[in-house]
């Protein structure tokens, strides 16, 4: 008996006496844990091209014009067709933090430039706009959009095992270039036929003209992924393959690095593996890989609209939330009752 209790406790203090590198392992989704803080921005708004010099704030005044050449070179050609986003700090928050689903909820959003500014009312700018640098364009934001609504589209066709038809979620594939045991894939947006999209770059035909349309739609297809891959690979291989490939450029892209981080664990002992993220756009990307990693399932709810963690969730658990489901079972009920009514009129 006693042999037992030493043995236990020699056990106890060989465990105690063991000291880990990382102490008290914290791992609840890793985007809950990475510290990263953004701005909402209640005034957020697009204004003209011209008018960006009156907006922009400048290190010096008196500085000559060297300091605009980035204004004067980016795409001058789209000029009033492409206007910037003005969009003042108020309420700090934490997107990964507190909005799980936020990329799917921006993924969802239509190609409208009013839609842009509600959500950049409620969660910010995509990039960070410090004195000296330029604010966002709304080529970029239909740019991002475009690219981050074609790599969830692309989530969902593996998700929901719809993946046999290739060229309908926009990649090609062919043989590699001199290695028969190789195919080569290209995924892009622009090959996928997307009618809101389509609408969106017509406006803006009729409003600044074809050529400046065209620009555009150059810009968004530019966004494009090009991969190497077994020759053998299932479709639902080649798809992950794209959806990687997309996600992986556009995490080096938007400069969202790996990184060592003492801060993360809740007792604040230990390294933990972590994510520098600079900008709302970035910390998007990062959800998608993270959902992608941690094989994630989002929901839009049929009753509010918001998106959803439905991992885990039963699969006819379709509402966000107790008070959704209350408030769909009211809804039911009420229809229940004024159809029986209706029928009761009519008999
Ligand atoms: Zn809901």
């Amino acid at each position: 008996m006693y042999a037992v209790q030493e043995l236990l406790s020699t056990m106890f203090l060989e465990r105690k006496r063991r000291i880990p590198m990382t102490e008290g392992r914290f791992q609840p989704t890793l985007g809950g844990a990475i510290v990263f803080k953004w701005w909402r921005s209640d005034t957020a708004q697009w204004i003209d091209g011209k008018e960006i010099r009156d907006h922009v704030p400048r290190w010096n005044d008196e500085a000559g014009d060297d300091e605009w050449y980035e204004l004067s070179h980016e795409d001058p050609q789209l000029g009033q067709a492409d206007p910037w986003l003005i969009a003042r700090t108020s309420a700090e928050y934490q997107p990964l933090r507190e909005h799980e689903a936020l990329v799917w909820e921006f993924a969802s959003l239509p190609f409208e430039r009013d839609a842009y500014t509600v959500f950049a009312k409620r969660f910010g700018p995509l990039t960070r706009k410090d004195a000296g640098r330029l604010p966002d364009r709304l080529s970029f934001w239909v740019q991002e959009h475009s690219y981050l609504r074609y790599a969830v589209s692309l989530y969902q066709a593996i998700e929901n095992r719809t993946t046999d038809d290739l060229e309908s979620l926009g990649i090609r594939t062919a043989p590699a270039p001199g290695d028969a045991s190789r195919t080569e894939l290209v995924a892009s947006a622009a090959l996928v036929p997307d009618p809101p999209l389509a609408r969106f770059l017509e406006d803006v035909s009729a409003e600044f003209g074809p050529e400046t349309a065209r620009l555009l739609n150059d810009r968004i297809a530019s966004e494009a992924a090009y991969a190497l891959i077994e020759a053998d690979a299932s479709t639902r291989r080649i798809v992950q393959m794209a959806l990687a490939t997309i996600i992986t450029g556009s995490l080096a892209h938007h400069s969202v690095d790996p990184l060592l981080d003492p801060d993360v664990s809740p007792l604040g002992m230990g390294l933990t593996m972590s994510f520098r993220v600079s900008d709302l756009i970035g910390a998007m990307w990062l959800q998608l890989a993270l959902a992608a990693a941690g094989n994630k399932t989002f929901r839009s709810c049929p009753v509010c609209g918001t998106w959803w963690n439905a991992s885990g969730a039963r699969s006819h658990k379709t509402v966000c939330s107790n008070k959704c489901r209350a408030k769909q079972a009211y809804e039911r009920r009420k229809a229940a009752k004024e159809e029986a009514a209706e029928s009761d009129e009519s008999s």
